[in-house]
This record gives C-alpha cells, structure tokens and sequence, in this order.
C-alpha cells in the first residue's frame, strides 16, 4: 500500500532503537525523511546511516536528551517544521509503590508526559498552519492494563493520555491527527532489561523468564519492532485522517477486554 507520505518530514524521537528505531524505519520506507534522536551519538548515526543506505532518504541525527528542556530545545532546532512526529523516550524503572518519591515522579513525568507534550506544543502551531501532520505517542499497555511493578509508568502514561484525549479533538479541524500506540512486550533492550531483573528476581534464566512472559501471549511470542513501526507509519499516513484520540494496543492479545 501506498502511504501517501513520501517526501514529508519526521522527527522520531528517542529512536536509534527498539521500538523508535522501528518507527524510524518504517516511516523511512514509506519515503519520509528524518530526524532521529537519541542520548547516544554512536548508536544513533549507526543507525541513521543504515536507513539511509537501505531506503536512500534524508537524515539528520540529533544526539539530546529528549526528557530535558536544553535537549528538547537542540531537537526542535533541528525539527522545526516537520510535518509527523513520533513522541518516545526510554521507560522509568521497575520498583514496588513504597520506593519512589517526589523526585523519581519527577524524572518519570519529564520523560513520558511532559516531553511529548512540550514537542507537540512546540510542533503542532507549525501543523496546523500548514493544513496537515500526525502525531503518534509511543506510550504503554500499561495505560489500558496497569503493570503493578511499573508504577512510575503507569502513573506518567496515564498523565499523557489524558492530554491527547482532549488535545486530539482540538487540532483535529486543521489536518492533525494525534494518536497513541500502547506497546506490549516487544523484543527491544528494554525487555531484555526487564526480563533480566525478573530472572534475577526469581532464579531463572533469561531464557526460561522470556519463555514464561511469552506464554502469558496469545500469540505465543514477542512482538517485533518492524510490525510496530509498520502500525506507527500508517498512523502516519494519508490513510489514517479519520482516526483521532485513538490509543492502539499491539500486545498479541495480551490483553483480555471487550474493547
Ligand atoms: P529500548 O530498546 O531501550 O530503546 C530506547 C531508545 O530510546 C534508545 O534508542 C535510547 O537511546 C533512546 N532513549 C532513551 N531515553 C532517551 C532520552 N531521555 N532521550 C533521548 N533518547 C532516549 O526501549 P523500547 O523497548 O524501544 O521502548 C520504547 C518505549 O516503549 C519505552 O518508553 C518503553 O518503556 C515503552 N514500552 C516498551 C515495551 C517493550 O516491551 N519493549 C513495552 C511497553 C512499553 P539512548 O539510550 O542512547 O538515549
């Protein structure tokens, strides 16, 4: 399918891997050009020059924290005017509701609600005026099926969620669309991560935690930063006018509810 967006202009943050990178490139594919960012500077143009070797369309690199307003600020310089955006940073760390105090909220709402709010509030004008873009937040199952031991992102996601509920339905009349795709387990870093500390946790190997979250999935497995990206970019596309405030779960079933 044609997605209608070749030679538009995106930025998707934090995406020199997992999930972002699958983004990157699936927008890359649909002939988008990019701006990625991401801490890292080797990984991050690693990952750039290989999208521009495999699909042949513009990349700048942007190398910034994205939960801080200076790194915000070094993106948007790079940014200004683009016409999708893909809101993602890193995850806030497991731990149970007793550990976490004012200042951990903090770092928690900076990265996964008020960055992608302050980049939309930063691009959207430009949008608007212009008649047409999309926006896409990487936030979480979480929001729709809370993770006890996520507290930090449960409480963050659900924050930002909020906001494009309401903020969707105000941009929508000018030719933006803002979405949200709610990763499940998806075979990234940070699932590694995670299913390390369970392992530790419960003294298993990776293999053996891998294997227990796997069967917990309808499908039998993780899911893939390539059919992330695939989702994201026809979030992007010409196609997807008429989906507003959506918040899309990719979870291999995970999730057991009507809707
Ligand atoms: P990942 O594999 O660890 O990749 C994270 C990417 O974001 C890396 O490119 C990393 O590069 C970059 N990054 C992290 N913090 C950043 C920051 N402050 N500023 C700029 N770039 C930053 O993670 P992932 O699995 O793709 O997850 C992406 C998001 O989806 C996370 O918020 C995660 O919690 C959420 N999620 C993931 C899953 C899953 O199963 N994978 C499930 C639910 C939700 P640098 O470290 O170099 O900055």
């Amino acid at each position: 399918m044609d997605l209608g967006i070749s030679g538009k202009r995106a930025l998707v943050c934090a995406s020199s891997k997992g999930l972002g990178l699958g983004c990157a490139e699936a927008l890359a594919a649909a002939g988008v050009n990019l701006v990625m960012n991401a801490r890292g500077a080797q990984a991050l143009e690693a990952s750039a020059q290989a999208i521009r070797d495999e699909f042949g369309v513009d990349v700048v690199t942007v190398a910034a924290d994205i939960a801080t307003a200076e790194g915000q600020a070094t993106v948007l310089a790079a940014a200004e005017g683009v016409d999708i955006l893909v809101n993602n940073a890193g995850g806030p760390p497991p731990g149970m509701w007793s550990d976490w105090d004012r200042e951990d909220f903090i770092a928690a709402l900076d990265a996964n609600m008020l960055a992608p709010i302050a980049m939309m509030k930063a691009l959207l004008p430009g949008m608007m005026d212009r008649g047409w873009g999309r926006v896409v937040n990487i936030t979480s199952v979480s929001v729709k099926s809370p993770i006890p031991v996520l507290g930090l992102s449960n409480s963050a996601r659900a924050g930002l969620t909020g906001y494009v509920a309401g903020t969707s339905r105000q941009v929508a009349g000018q030719g933006v669309t803002i979405n949200n795709l709610q990763p499940g387990l998806h075979a990234t870093d940070r699932s590694v991560s995670l299913d390390s500390g369970a392992a530790a946790q419960q003294g298993i190997t990776l293999e053996e935690a891998v294997a227990q979250r796997s069967a917990t999935i309808p499908v039998g497995r993780y899911g893939t930063p390539g059919e992330f990206g695939a989702t994201c970019a026809f979030l992007c596309s010409q196609h997807a006018g008429f989906i507003v405030g959506q918040n899309i779960l990719l979870d291999g079933g995970a999730t057991n509810s009507l809707m």
